[in-house]
């Protein structure tokens, strides 16, 4: 057994019960104590379904408001919340809900379709509507009233970019020191008020959820990413932080035009996967206070963070690790690249079903390096570094100097076998008006930037890159898109 803590909802309720714990997109608010009746009602609901301590339940749905009620139900009935993302196929959910052995799965009406066919190979999980659920009185009796810190309460799959999604298992201690990692990095304001557009199946948007219940702090919660919205929500509701990926800051930044953020606006935290260095440039230019962070779902969000203060001084970089994580390079030699090892009270323990590690640092299988001053630079995944005559090339570094031309959209770059380097990258373009250009053209317009070896040795233009449900860039899959014309050798 491990530490307990006076469960985190029934403490808000009691600190700040009538401030606003949760507005939704539609102006709908619930203050702490509202969200703490709602949760346990819903708690109540499920104990009716035979549902409690340690019964493993899955929640298919968007950002709608019964998410946020339903996952601190889960809670208060010492559930473990498996967290499936809306754009999975129904195979790869049917998948998920074998591997983590789901009882129940509560889906929202949007997707009870997927989840029927995901469910048909599983007859002995049961389904219910989500929206169905919020019945029953609070009999107050046998809900949890202190949180365990080494249980586990949720797991999320991985994106599976480079593998098999796997299930992390995050205890409530994970989430907790998460939470009080990232307050001690930004401080906390009494009026801070966090915008929360990146859906709760994933640990990013998850984490603002917990931020919420362990600060007592407002959240706006939008059901997608709207740039409009989140603009009205900094402008006129005073939301202090946003968390975004790449995409997102790109959008917010070409709605912004050449404007500026209020000065109450301080905080956008950048995480979940490599940023072009031009769309930093954008945003320091534009005063935008990009923190650059480093995380995946087994550091239960962000583990590094580069304050805006340093931004520009160390572009591209993602900071340092937060107050109580530690991360090293697994290099022989200080400044070279290695792969990133963790270690911290928010990084997850172990995968559902995989055997514990016995190791001291987790292995992100990730590369990177840290500068003369203890600053981290992600650098690309182990698993997709070229080696092209002895020397290693990463593609992330060519995609970011292809991104930055303009009318180039995005850019993937993958290895292709040749006969005298043994691999060389190759580049995917997606361009503005299927603009298509020779491979001399390009080389010529990056060969500054990018050091001879490392130049594609042809070009493709396509109309998307293949992502997975997380929205990243699966570079395995690439080559598929080769069909007929190739510009190069
Ligand atoms: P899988 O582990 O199943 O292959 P995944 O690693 O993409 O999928 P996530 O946990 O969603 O699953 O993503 C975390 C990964 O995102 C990190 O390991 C890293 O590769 C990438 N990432 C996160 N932050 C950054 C960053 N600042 N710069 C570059 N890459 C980043
Ligand atoms: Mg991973």
């Amino acid at each position: 057994m491990g530490e307990k803590i006076p469960h985190w909802l029934e403490k808000q309720a009691q600190l700040n019960p009538s401030k606003t714990a949760i507005r939704f997109e539609r102006g709908a608010t619930l203050a702490f104590s509202e969200l703490r009746i709602e949760s346990r009602r819903v708690a109540t609901s499920l104990q009716s379904k035979g549902i409690g301590k340690g019964s493993h339940i899955a929640l298919l749905a968007n950002n709608q408001a019964d998410v946020p009620v339903f996952i601190h139900a889960a809670s208060y009935v010492g559930a473990v919340l498996v967290l499936l993302n809306t754009r999975l196929t129904s195979s790869e959910i049917a998948y998920q809900l074998r591997d983590a052995e789901v009882t129940d799965v509560f889906v929202s009406q949007e997707w009870m379709d997927k989840a029927t066919e995901a469910r048909s190979t599983l007859p002995d999980c049961r389904q219910y509507v989500l929206e169905e659920l919020n019945q029953s009185k609070d009999d107050g009796e046998s809900l949890i009233e202190e949180i365990d810190l080494d249980e586990v309460f949720t797991m999320m799959y991985t994106s599976g970019t480079t593998g098999r999604p796997k299930a992390v298992m995050h205890t409530y201690g994970n989430h907790w020191y998460s939470a009080v990692a990232s307050a001690l990095n930004l401080g906390l304001h009494k009026d801070d008020q966090w915008l929360l557009c990146l859906p709760l199946f994933h640990v990013g948007g998850f984490s603002i959820l917990m931020k919420s219940v362990v600060y007592g702090m407002t959240v706006e919660c939008l059901e997608s990413f709207d740039e409009q919205t989140i603009e009205e929500a900094i402008y006129q509701r005073g939301v202090t932080h946003v968390s975004v990926v790449t995409v997102m800051l790109q959008r917010l930044i070409e709605k912004l035009g050449h404007g500026q953020y209020p000065d109450h606006f301080r905080c956008m935290l950048l995480g979940g996967g490599p940023v072009p260095r031009h769309l930093l440039e954008q945003a320091a230019e534009r005063n935008i206070p990009v923190f650059q962070s480093y995380g995946m779902t087994e550091t239960s969000s962000q583990i590094a963070t580069l304050s805006p203060g340093s931004a520009l001084r160390k572009l591209g970089s993602a900071g340092k690790a937060l107050s109580p994580a530690s991360l090293v390079i697994d290099s022989e030699e200080d400044g070279e690249v290695g792969e990133i090892l963790v270690r911290g009270p928010m990084v997850a323990k172990s995968y559902y079903n995989h055997p514990p590690s016995e190791e001291p640092f987790f292995r992100t299988g990730d590369l990177g390096y840290k500068d003369c001053e203890g600053f981290l630079y992600v650098v690309d995944r182990v698993k997709d570094v070229i080696i092209s005559g002895g020397e290693n090339i990463y593609p992330a570094e060519i995609e970011s100097v292809l991104a930055g031309l303009p009318g180039v959209i995005e850019a993937g770059v993958t290895s292709r076998t040749h006969e005298k380097w043994g691999e060389v990258p190759v580049a995917f373009l997606v361009t503005e008006d299927e603009a298509v250009w020779s491979k001399e053209t390009i080389n010529n317009l990056i060969k500054e930037q990018v050091a001879k070896y490392k130049l594609p040795h042809a070009y493709f233009f396509v109309k998307e890159l293949p992502r997975n449900a997380s929205n990243k860039l699966l570079r395995r899959q690439l080559t598929s898109l080769i069909e007929g014309e190739e510009y190069g050798d």
